[in-house]
């Protein structure tokens, strides 16, 4: 399914020229317009689910083996040191645009500098409760 008023399914698709990297039956991989890195891209699903949890699971399979080939042409391409895979749900998360996509940015050494989290602490009675609030439900 297409959704008529979804930038990223009008760039998937052809309807709106991007800057391809590469298009299969099921994907197009675009340059993103605001880069973190020199070669940051987008691998983007032709068909519109909004997130990782809408994804349809075949092609859930397909997008690793995706990100893995762009990776690894921008290795060699780009000569980045490394790659970061990155896939925002919802907006609490960082997700702009409602339509999955899965960023690869590329690392170079020297940076540029990407955000990362500080690390936390958690005590044994916190992991208890994580373990079955989140097991209980799958
Ligand atoms: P997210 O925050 O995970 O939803 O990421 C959305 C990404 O899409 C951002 O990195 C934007 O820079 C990028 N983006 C938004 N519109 C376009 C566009 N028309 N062409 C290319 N990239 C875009
Ligand atoms: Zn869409």
């Amino acid at each position: 399914m297409v959704k008529d008023d979804c930038i990223f399914c009008k760039l998937a698709n052809g309807v709106i020229p991007a800057a391809s990297l590469y298009e299969d039956d099921a994907f197009r991989v675009i340059l993103d317009a605001n880069p973190a890195s020199k070669g940051h891209a987008l691998i983007l699903p032709k068909h519109h689910y909004q997130d990782l949890c809408e994804l349809d699971e075949a092609i859930g399979a397909k997008v690793l083996n995706v990100a893995a080939k762009i990776g690894k042409a921008m290795t060699d391409g780009l000569g980045c040191a490394g790659f970061n895979l990155v896939q925002n749900n919802g907006e609490a998360a960082g997700q702009t645009v409602m339509h999955f996509h899965v960023h690869v940015i590329p690392r170079y050494e020297g940076g540029p500098k990407i955000a990362a989290w500080d690390p936390g602490a958690v005590s044994a009675e916190e992991t208890k409760e994580i373990i079955e609030a989140v097991t209980t439900r799958l």
